[in-house]
């Protein structure tokens, strides 16, 4: 092709001046504006110069759609909200507890304006963040003390490095667990300097194999909730109690890491038992440790409560300045835990136990309103059924429990051969969707757990977005 007949990009300065790009120029700024058209004109010279585009594509008004779809993707949030429609409630991944309103204003106060964080309002002298939610975690558990940081993985380093450094931690073969990838007790205890001395078997461990590992090394006995798993059949496990006794005898102290760590005894609504915070410290347990933004429903957090002169030295540690929580959990916490005060009213109040009582027909009524529009949606290769089903706590309470639920549930009407491809290929599109939609894929079907969903019109609505390409 004859240079003279070859199409020529149009320059930086006049897309720039060009009324296609006045509302970038006005949403984006010069800057974001300029890199962004750089970038497309480096992308197309090759193409133009080989006589690959037509004038058309290169026009003013074709390049600023281009550039400005690039602008608007790159301006949007990472940090999308989704339907969390796993059947799993607390899920770790995205973003376990949700908060109450009363939790979101005080956040928002917290976010906008200066506050006493550490700052004694009564005396003008300075304060102890810690003491905003003393009383308060005091009143609901029973502890003498208390302190905050930033998540349960931190509250258990900090305590095992505050009481146990240099000293042996005697630990259950059955305790020494891992709670997602990182988060090893045995591993927690290396790096707090504590030296494990593991004592038992796996599926029993008595008090006479406690008792055996005390000696001059011993620094602490810590027993750990065995989150994420259960161990079933010929079993034998030294209640707290009497693990509490033994160590006391011995001037050691009981260190009970409950992870969920429920504040109330779940029964009262129906709830598979979890052991309550109050009732390990009855028992005996000298520091107590769970997080915020489990069962408790709050943010994430790491409570640390018990003895008062153990909490002491653990706020003395220089870890703690490492590991201490924000003003904006501190707030949250604060009115999620005073809405504990008020237990017959909780379940309507606290999300993540709203969300964990649903009656199993609220949740089937819901299916069954919404199969036609999915079903509709989806066409005829997709056979969508209200079902009943079977969701969990999540985070690691009650691993082998499930929530009677109900769900939508998508099964491909193709050959066996097929029907992996059309699972993965509804599962993207649904992920695809303006607000994400995510399900799980089970028995050669794609599950949708409506437990959590709540808002049906913003669910709805993205509908006819969905678009499956197998
Ligand atoms: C979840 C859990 C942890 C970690 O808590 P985070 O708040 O996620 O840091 C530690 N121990 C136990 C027993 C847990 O269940």
């Amino acid at each position: 092709m004859s240079a003279s007949g070859a199409l020529r990009l149009p320059s930086i300065d006049g897309l720039l001046r060009h009324p296609a790009c006045l509302p970038l120029l006005e949403r984006h700024g010069r800057e974001s504006l300029l890199a962004g058209l750089r970038q497309l004109l480096d992308e197309l010279r090759s193409s133009v110069l080989s006589g690959q585009l037509s004038a058309v594509e290169i026009s003013p008004e074709v390049l600023a759609g281009r550039v400005g779809e690039r602008l608007a993707q790159q301006q949007r949030s990472q940090v999308r909200r989704v339907f969390n429609l796993t059947g799993t409630v607390l899920h770790t991944n995205l973003g376990r507890a949700l908060l109450p309103d009363e939790a979101i204003e005080a956040v928002h106060m917290a976010a906008r304006y200066p506050l006493n964080l550490e700052f004694d309002l009564a005396s003008g002298k300075r304060g102890d963040r810690d003491d905003l939610i003393e009383g308060l975690i005091r009143e609901l558990t029973g502890a003498e003390a208390v302190t905050v940081v930033n998540n349960n993985a931190a509250a258990v380093l900090l305590t095992l490095n505050s009481l146990g450094a240099r000293k042996e931690g005697i630990i259950s073969r059955g305790e020494l667990i891992e709670i997602g990838g990182a988060f090893r007790i045995p591993d927690i205890m290396a790096r707090a300097g504590v030296r494990l001395h593991e004592v038992g078997t796996t599926n029993r461990t008595h008090a006479r194999d406690y008792e055996a590992a005390i000696s001059p090394r011993s620094g602490l006995i810590m027993r750990v909730h065995a989150s994420n798993y259960s161990i079933e059949g010929f079993t034998a496990r030294v209640p707290t109690a009497e693990l509490a006794a033994l160590a006391h005898r011995h001037g050691l102290p009981l260190l009970e890491d409950l992870g969920s760590g429920s504040l109330l005894d779940l029964t009262r609504w129906g709830l598979p038992a979890e052991p309550t915070v109050r009732q390990a410290l009855l028992d005996g347990a000298d520091i107590v440790t769970f997080s915020g933004d489990k069962l408790l429903g709050g943010p994430q957090a790491g409570l640390i409560v018990g003895r008062k002169e153990l909490i002491a030295k653990i706020k003395k540690n220089p870890l703690k300045r490492a590991l201490r929580v924000d003003k904006l959990t501190l707030a949250a916490l604060e009115a999620v835990l005073g809405l504990y005060r008020d237990p017959d009213r909780l379940a309507e109040r606290l999300p993540s136990l709203r969300l964990l009582t649903r009656p199993q027909a609220d949740i089937f009524a819901q299916a069954s309103r919404l199969q036609p529009a999915l079903a509709e949606v989806l066409g005829s290769v997709w056979q969508v059924s209200a079902v009943e089903a079977l969701g969990m706590i999540g985070s690691g309470s009650q691993p082998v429990a499930r929530l009677p639920s109900a769900a939508l549930c998508c099964r491909p009407q193709v050959s066996k051969r097929l029907r992996g491809r059309y699972l993965l290929s509804l599962e993207a599109a649904l992920r695809a969707l303006p607000i994400p939609v995510l399900g799980r894929i089970d028995d050669d079907a794609l599950w949708l757990d409506l437990r959590q969903l709540d808002d049906e019109p913003a669910w709805l609505g993205q509908l006819p977005h969905l678009q499956v390409n197998p």
